[in-house]
C-alpha cells in the first residue's frame, strides 16, 4: 500500500528537521539549510547554500557552496550518517509501521481503493517561518484528510498548505493572513489523542477567514475547528467554542456591518454541546446560532458533509434557513422539540 518513494520522501523531511543543526526555512517547495556536507561558507556563518527540492520524487538536494549533491535512498544516508543500505532498511522498517498500523487511524480506513490526494495549489509566495519539525504530510496525515474531505473543501483558503508536526504527532494547521503564520491548530490524528483540536492564541487577529468570504452578506458563521470552517460559506474559525472578548472586539472591528452566527456542534447528539448552549442562553440570549436539526445524527459540521455525501451543503442560503437565538434553540432543546 505505501510506495517506496512517498515513504522514503517522508523520512527525508522528517531528518531534515530532526538531524540538520540551525535555520531551515521553506520556499514554496525547496527548503534552504546551511549545508551540512561541505560545511558551507567558512567566512560566513550565517551563508545557507543547501537546498532540497522537494518537488522532485525522490526529493533531491545541491548546495551552491562546494556543489554537494545527493538525492533520494543516498540522501537519506547523508542525513543520519549512514550507508545507503542501512537508509533502505530505515524505509522499509517505516513501510511496516505503517502497514501494521493500519487500525489506528482515528478514521478507519475505507475498503476498497481510496482516490489519489489532488496536487496541491502553489504554496504561499513570501518565505513562511515554520516551527522546525513541521514537515510536509505523510501517509497518515494524507489519509485522513482523504477520508475527511478535507482537500475537495469548497471554502479552503486559496494557498493552503497543511504540515504534519513530528513533534505532536498532529496535522499542523497555519492560520495564515498576508502570508505570514498569525497562529495554528493542530488537529488530532489517532485513537485517544485528546482534544481533537489544541490552538495557540496569539492575538485578537486570530481569527480563521475561509476562502471566498464575502463580507457583503449579512451573515458571517463562526465556529471552533478549522475542518469545520472550510465547509461553511463565509465561515470563520475562532479556535475555541465561543469566541473570547479581544477575538469579539476584533470581529466588530473587522465585520461592522455583518451578524454573526455561532454554528457549535450538534446538541442533539453531543452533551457539552448542550450544556454550552444552555449557558449562553444565561449570558446572551439574543446571539443567533445556526440550529441544528433534531433528526441529524453527526456530531459535527464535518461529519454531517461526510454523511450527506454533499460537499457544498452548507452554503449560504441553506445557513441563512437555519437561523435562530441561543435563546430559542435552547428552549426547543429543554423541551426536546424541534424549531418550527
Ligand atoms: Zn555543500
Amino acid at each position: 500500500m505505501n510506495n517506496f518513494n512517498s515513504v522514503l520522501n517522508e523520512l527525508i523531511q522528517e531528518k531534515i528537521y530532526e538531524n540538520l543543526p540551525g535555520k531551515k526555512t521553506r520556499r514554496g517547495s525547496r527548503i534552504n539549510v546551511r549545508c551540512w556536507i561541505c560545511g558551507d561558507s567558512r567566512l560566513k556563518q550565517s551563508k545557507r547554500r543547501g537546498w532540497f527540492y522537494t518537488n522532485n520524487d525522490p526529493i533531491s538536494y545541491h548546495c551552491f557552496n562546494k556543489g554537494c549533491t545527493a538525492s533520494g535512498i543516498n540522501l537519506l544516508a547523508k542525513l543520519v550518517s549512514t550507508s545507503s543500505k542501512e537508509a533502505s532498511k530505515l524505509v522499509f522498517k517505516k513501510i511496516k509501521q505503517y502497514n501494521d498500523n493500519d487500525t489506528s487511524y482515528e478514521d478507519l480506513t475505507p475498503s476498497g481503493v481510496v482516490s489519489p490526494i489532488q496536487e496541491e495549489e502553489e504554496v504561499v509566495h513570501e518565505e513562511l517561518e515554520i516551527p522546525n519539525y513541521w514537515v510536509d504530510l505523510n501517509e497518515d496525515a494524507k489519509q485522513i484528510l482523504t477520508n475527511r474531505k478535507i482537500l475537495e473543501a469548497p471554502f479552503k483558503p486559496r494557498n493552503w498548505k497543511l504540515y504534519y508536526s513530528t513533534r505532536h504527532k498532529r496535522i499542523a494547521i497555519p492560520w495564515v493572513s498576508q502570508g505570514k503564520i498569525d497562529t495554528y491548530q493542530y488537529r488530532a490524528m489517532y485513537k485517544n489523542q485528546e482534544p481533537k483540536y489544541t490552538f495557540k492564541y496569539e492575538s485578537a487577529k486570530s481569527i480563521f477567514e475561509t476562502g471566498k468570504f464575502d463580507d457583503m452578506l449579512d451573515y458571517y458563521f463562526y465556529l471552533e475547528g478549522t475542518f469545520d470552517a472550510i465547509f461553511i460559506q463565509n465561515g470563520l474559525a475562532i479556535g475555541g467554542i465561543f469566541p473570547n472578548a479581544e477575538q469579539q472586539t476584533e470581529l466588530s472591528n473587522r465585520y461592522s456591518l455583518m451578524d454573526g452566527v455561532w454554528i457549535p456542534d450538534n446538541p442533539w447528539v453531543d452533551e457539552s454541546a448542550k450544556e454550552e448552549i444552555f449557558k449562553r442562553a444565561k449570558t446572551n440570549p439574543k446571539d443567533l446560532i445556526f440550529y441544528w436539526d433534531k433528526d441529524w445524527s453527526s456530531k459535527d459540521i464535518n461529519e454531517h458533509i461526510i454523511k450527506s455525501k454533499n460537499i457544498n451543503l452548507f452554503d449560504y442560503d441553506f445557513l441563512e434557513s437555519r437561523i435562530t437565538t441561543v435563546f430559542k434553540f435552547a428552549t426547543a432543546l429543554k423541551f426536546g422539540r424541534a424549531i418550527q
